[in-house]
């Protein structure tokens, strides 16, 4: 994609010495040395303890990201959106999941054609009328769907609870021609981002009880399921620890956020996943009690969580309080003063995953250099 509003201003930038602090703003800025560290340490977990990962770009809605990822060892890609998971394939991704159930033949029909021109989409299903209208047009198009049945293990959203239900569904979908029934997904959203290793494990196990029985019943049924997909960034080293998942969805691991950082992922306490993902703010004013006033508000953050630290280099200079659509206010920390206009900080996001929705293009960034610009294909597709 050709680059487009303040990421045209940018282009000139890349490469040159300093430029990460000449950026015009607000940008979406990936610190490419943090982001490159967050796809080694999911890999190595995921490798050492035997269990598949196929990344969540609902994150990230990137194509080189998601390259990067399979790169990484990454089975493939998962989408929640059918228009996520067509912006993905037209930049060039194969290997996708659709983690939702649909209620739209027109989004059937197009998931079918992108199957006939060669992606593999495995796809969730939790009604027979999703089973058939997933296999009628995988006929229509000769071609093939995956499918995965969908499991509500207690978070309340989508799935089947009853283990004859799954099993029921199961069988109608093994019994299609156009689809191949591949196994489960079970994914525990409500564990995530409970902070503390130990009342995050209590909760997954919890609701791998249900799972593990579910798993039984369909074991019994000879339905047995080859990919048992869940879990996120919040609970990928437990799901990794319990054995039930052959595979993990994280998707903010690449990013992270402020509705991370407070969470010890890895259950040493210490710094895990780093906060890849900023936007870049400019100073414009100062307001009449002389806080700093920065050229973004909720039109390039979304606002849905913590207030992100302030940025300058490597040093925290205080905290973002919103002022509007368009404007934040810096607090500064104690004995610190207000930023100069003109100066460029970089902001961690509240929420990664609608926050990259709001961007056009990823400002990718080394050490003090813009260099390079990655589009964000998916961006805005919620459909
Ligand atoms: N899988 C599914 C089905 C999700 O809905 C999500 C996030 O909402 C994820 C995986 C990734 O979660 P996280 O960003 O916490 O890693
Ligand atoms: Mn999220």
């Amino acid at each position: 994609a050709a680059p487009s509003g303040v990421a045209v201003l940018n282009v000139p930038l890349v490469g040159q010495a300093g430029s990460r602090s000449r950026l015009e703003t607000p940008a979406a800025v990936l610190d490419l040395d943090i982001f490159e560290r967050n796809l080694a340490m999911m890999a190595q977990t995921c490798g050492q303890a035997g269990i598949a990962f196929r990344p969540h770009a609902k994150s990230h809605k990137c194509a080189e990201i998601a390259r990067r990822q399979v790169a990484s060892g990454a089975v493939g890609i998962c989408c929640a959106k059918p228009g996520e998971l067509m912006a993905l394939f037209d930049a060039g991704i194969r290997d996708l999941m659709l983690t939702a159930p649909v209620a739209s033949a027109v989004k059937i029909d197009l998931l079918a054609r992108a199957c006939a021109a060669g992606a593999r989409i495995s796809v969730v299903v939790d009604r027979p009328d999703l089973v058939m209208a997933y296999a009628e047009a995988a006929s229509r198009h000769r071609t093939r769907f995956d499918v995965m049945i969908d499991l509500d293990t207690g978070l309340n959203r989508s799935g089947v609870a009853g283990a004859n239900d799954a099993v029921d569904l199961a069988r109608h979908a093994a019994q299609q021609a156009g689809l191949r029934y591949v196994g489960v997904q079970a994914y525990q959203g409500r564990v995530q981002h409970i902070d503390g290793f130990e009342a995050r494990r209590g909760a997954n196990a919890e609701a791998n009880r249900v799972l593990a029985e579910l798993l039984a019943a369909l074991r019994r049924a000879a339905l047995v399921p080859g990919v048992v997909s869940g879990g996120g960034t919040g609970s990928h080293l437990l799901d990794a620890q319990a054995g039930l998942l052959t595979e993990v969805q994280p998707g903010s691991y690449v990013f992270m956020d402020e509705a991370y950082n407070s969470v010890d992922i890895h259950g040493k306490g210490g710094p895990g996943f780093g906060p890849a993902l900023r936007i870049a703010v400019t100073v414009v004013g100062h307001s009449s009690r002389g806080f700093a006033i920065v050229d973004g508000g909720s039109k390039s953050f979304a606002l849905d969580g913590p207030a992100p630290h302030v940025l300058l280099g490597q040093d925290v200079v205080g905290r973002v309080e919103w002022c509007g659509d368009e404007f934040g206010r810096i607090l500064p920390g104690a004995g610190l003063d207000a930023l100069p206009i003109g100066t460029v900080v970089e902001c961690t996001v509240p929420h990664c995953d609608p926050t990259i929705n709001l961007h056009d293009f990823l400002h990718v960034a080394s050490g003090d250099r813009l260099v390079a610009l990655w589009p964000v294909e998916a961006r805005g597709r919620a459909d």
